[in-house]
């Protein structure tokens, strides 16, 4: 699906219609020294360290995008709820 990069919604701060640049939101880079990292490294350690069922065959076939909202006058951004795409291209 095609998005448009300029869209124009309600920006809770500048408490109107503004415009906005999109971009599509990525998660961030996995932090190996990271608290959750370390702790499933303590769980994983050892003979049958795997501590819950790995899932194997997913039902979906597609995953969400959720789109990043930047408003051009006061710089606040905001996310849209992700909807299920094959491919999403900003243009
Ligand atoms: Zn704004």
């Amino acid at each position: 699906m095609k998005i448009p990069k300029m869209l124009r919604t309600f920006c809770p701060k500048c408490k109107t219609h503004t415009e906005f640049t999109v971009t599509i939101h990525k998660a961030g880079k996995r932090q190996g020294a990271r608290k959750g990292e370390r702790d499933q490294a303590i769980r994983k350690k050892g003979y049958g360290g795997q501590k819950f069922p790995m899932q194997h065959n997913q039902a979906k076939v597609t995953k969400k995008t959720t789109l990043q909202l930047q408003c051009k006058e006061c710089k606040h951004s905001l996310m849209r709820e992700g909807v299920r795409l094959k491919k999403a291209e900003v243009v």
